[in-house]
């Protein structure tokens, strides 16, 4: 079997889809990461392509580094893995649709099926607690029992408003109670100093997760919060390959990796960072903000890791990208459930497609 195809298209939608057929009429489906979705379906269609046209589809592991070295010098700390990744997850699709699994049984087995996901909430920055309370609320009645809210503050714009964040946390807490799991991203948008003393009073109100307190390149301060907290401290969506994360563990030391399978080059390299994750006891909750392909292929490569029993990241269903697919994923309950049926378990239809292109 050989690769006939490989197609990205660049989405309305802020997304960007890989097609890889097959000579024998397979179809894979991926996704890359959303950062500039023109420039990665570029990316794909001129850099990866003639990489992969006519190669064996299923030989996934040697076509990854092919990829990888043959583009490295476009890479590799964004668009050159998160246009790997939308390849990859199509050619482990493909492969489920060869052998008639789906990829989480590929990858060893799955120890789950149905998966608790958090709700994501971002943009916190700009808004007044009320206003974030309200989206929880949204939340909650959309059946999440589980919370994130997001600062997106960024790196530049460092201790801008920490008590605000404060009070916002607080009142979030307010309202879901003190059972629902309620964590904190800053977005790398503290010192060292004022992610410690926000870091204690969030132990205070019981937080789950304290994500990115600090800038996502300084490892040291990164380290310096770990050591001086109790709650589980989270990194990893800035990271893209094992060794960045292997420097990541080794030198900062959080104690959740979140890779991003449609950032990091895909499932191929999202398993081996896995495999890193058990070997140094971290607790593996990738970050995911793509509700479709990528939430899919995260979620199969979670199932398969035995330790992976948080609650997952989810955006929330977007009723307009789901009319993409013939049967969409299913949320219900505050969980997806993933497909037993080949690959993704998901099936794009071309027609919406096209009305979706950019
Ligand atoms: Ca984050």
């Amino acid at each position: 079997m050989k690769i006939a195809t490989v197609q990205a298209t660049a989405l309305k939608t802020r997304s960007a889809i890989v097609q890889v057929t097959t000579d024998e009429g397979v179809t894979g489906i991926g996704e890359c990461t959303p950062m500039n979705v023109e420039v990665l379906a570029n990316f794909v269609n001129t850099a990866l392509r003639p990489l992969l046209v006519g190669e064996d589809p299923l030989e996934i592991d040697k076509l990854w580094n092919t990829m990888l070295f043959k583009t490295y010098k476009m890479g590799p700390h964004g668009i050159q893995p998160g246009a790997m990744a939308g390849v990859d997850i199509a050619l482990w699709d493909i492969l489920g649709k060869v052998t008639g699994l789906p990829i989480y049984t590929l990858l060893g087995g799955g120890y789950r099926d149905r998966i608790m996901m958090y709700c994501s909430i971002g943009g916190g920055a700009p808004l007044t607690p009320d206003e974030m309370v309200r989206k929880v609320d949204d939340a909650l009645t959309a059946g999440f029992r589980a919370i994130k809210i997001r600062m997106d503050w960024g790196p530049y714009r460092r201790d801008q408003d920490p008590d605000k964040d404060m009070a916002m946390f607080t009142a979030v807490r307010k309202l879901v109670g003190d059972d629902i799991p309620l964590s904190f991203d800053a977005n790398n948008g503290y010192s060292v100093s004022t992610a410690i003393k926000q870091g204690r009073k969030f132990e205070e109100l019981n937080i789950y997760h304290f994500e990115e307190p600090v800038a996502q390149y300084d490892y040291a301060g990164i380290k310096q919060v770990v050591d001086a907290l109790d709650v589980a401290v989270s990194a990893g969506e800035h990271e893209y390959t094992r060794w960045q994360f292997r420097d990541l563990i080794s030198q900062a030391n959080p104690d959740i990796l979140q890779p991003d399978v449609v950032k990091c080059g895909g499932i191929t390299e999202m398993r081996k960072i896995a495999v890193l994750s058990d070997t140094y006891s971290k607790d593996f909750v990738p970050h995911q903000t793509q509700p479709t392909i990528g939430t899919a292929a995260s979620l199969h490569v979670v199932a398969a890791i035995q330790t992976a029993n948080k609650p997952q990241e989810f955006t929330g269903v977007r009723e307009d990208l789901n009319t993409l697919f013939k049967e969409p994923l299913e949320f219900k309950d505050g969980h997806i459930t993933l497909p037993n049926r080949p690959g993704l378990g998901l099936e794009i239809d071309n027609d919406r497609l096209k009305e979706f292109a950019l």
